[in-house]
């Protein structure tokens, strides 16, 4: 939290990934920063994987006060942070720092909370008792694994291109309730309720290739990426017959909230902002 005067130079913030072009951020904490008066500056940072400690930390050194973290650093942010949230501790996985007045920094997660809010209060979905599929098996689905799993689910299915990595996952979390790891094409049915994309496949205009019989008219698809139009994964959705095909605007403005409070002490309200991004851009 800041509390730095709203006069002066404004507070630095930021978000790093590899790509980033194409982050809506800047935009969303722009309008969260103009609703609740903070006058802060939020940039886009490409650092590419073998630099992004020294340049993470060299940022650090200078103005910035605050990073979320995107692919692919999410698990590297954990690593380089002195103290993390439970949460992110749990994942294994930070999508937000927060430099403190000592200057150490501080790693959290706002990924979970960021989907959850999507799901339960946007989308109005009641998870109990109800079967789930992710695809994927990186930053943002470890981030996302335990929220889901308090949810008292029936079962959560990881699948991933790297198995091995959906099999670890899935031993990982074990813990916390009914869930398990495989390929692609092991995935078996009877259809899913809610099936969501975490896989990075759709930046290069990709969707997995899936069994068939995971989806009827019931199953909810949600697809972590955001942009405009259809993505690989909710045309596949479409054409499966799904009840819904969401795409992650929603998590993306939720997760940057609970973010903009860590730094800012305010939480700002999504509504407005989602409905910008939706509808006006
Ligand atoms: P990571 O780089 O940590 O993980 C990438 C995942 O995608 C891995 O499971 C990887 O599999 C898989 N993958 C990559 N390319 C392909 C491909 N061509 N085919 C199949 N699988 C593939 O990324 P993140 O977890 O940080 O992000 C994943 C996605 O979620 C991104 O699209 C990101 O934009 C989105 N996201 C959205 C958020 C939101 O707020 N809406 C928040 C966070 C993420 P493997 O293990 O085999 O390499």
């Amino acid at each position: 939290m800041s509390d730095a005067p709203q006069t002066g130079v404004p507070d630095q913030y930021g978000v790093a990934g590899h790509p980033v072009s194409h982050s809506w951020s800047p935009f969303i904490h722009g309008m969260f920063a103009k609703a609740t008066s903070q006058r802060i500056v939020y940039r886009l940072f490409d650092i590419a994987p073998a630099v992004f400690r020294r340049e993470t930390l060299r940022l650090f050194a200078g103005d910035l006060r605050g990073l979320n973290v995107t692919l692919p650093h999410k698990l590297a942010a954990a690593e380089l942070v002195q103290e993390l949230s439970p949460r992110a501790a749990r994942a294994g996985a930070v999508n937000t720092i927060v430099r403190r007045d000592d200057s150490t920094l501080f790693g959290d997660n706002t990924d979970g909370i960021g989907l959850l809010s999507d799901l339960e209060g946007n989308l109005q979905l009641d998870l109990t008792q109800k079967r789930v599929l992710i695809l994927g098996a990186g930053g943002a689905v470890r981030g996302v694994l335990a929220p889901l799993l308090e949810r008292d689910l029936a079962a959560i299915v990881i699948a991933n291109r790297t198995s091995s990595r959906a099999a670890q996952l899935a031993a990982d979390f074990a813990d916390l309730g009914n869930v398990r790891g495989c390929a692609f094409h092991e995935v078996e049915g009877p259809p899913f309720d809610l099936i969501v994309n975490g896989t990075a496949a759709n930046l290069g205009g990709e969707m997995p290739e899936m069994p068939v019989g995971l989806v009827d008219e019931n199953t909810v698809c949600y697809d972590m990426a955001y942009g405009h139009g259809h993505t690989p994964f909710t045309l596949w959705a479409k054409s499966l017959h799904a009840a819904r095909a969401c795409k992650g605007w929603g998590m993306l403005v939720e997760q940057a909230a609970a973010a903009f409070a860590l730094w800012r002490g305010i939480r700002p309200e999504t509504a407005p902002v989602l409905e910008a991004l939706i509808h006006h851009r």
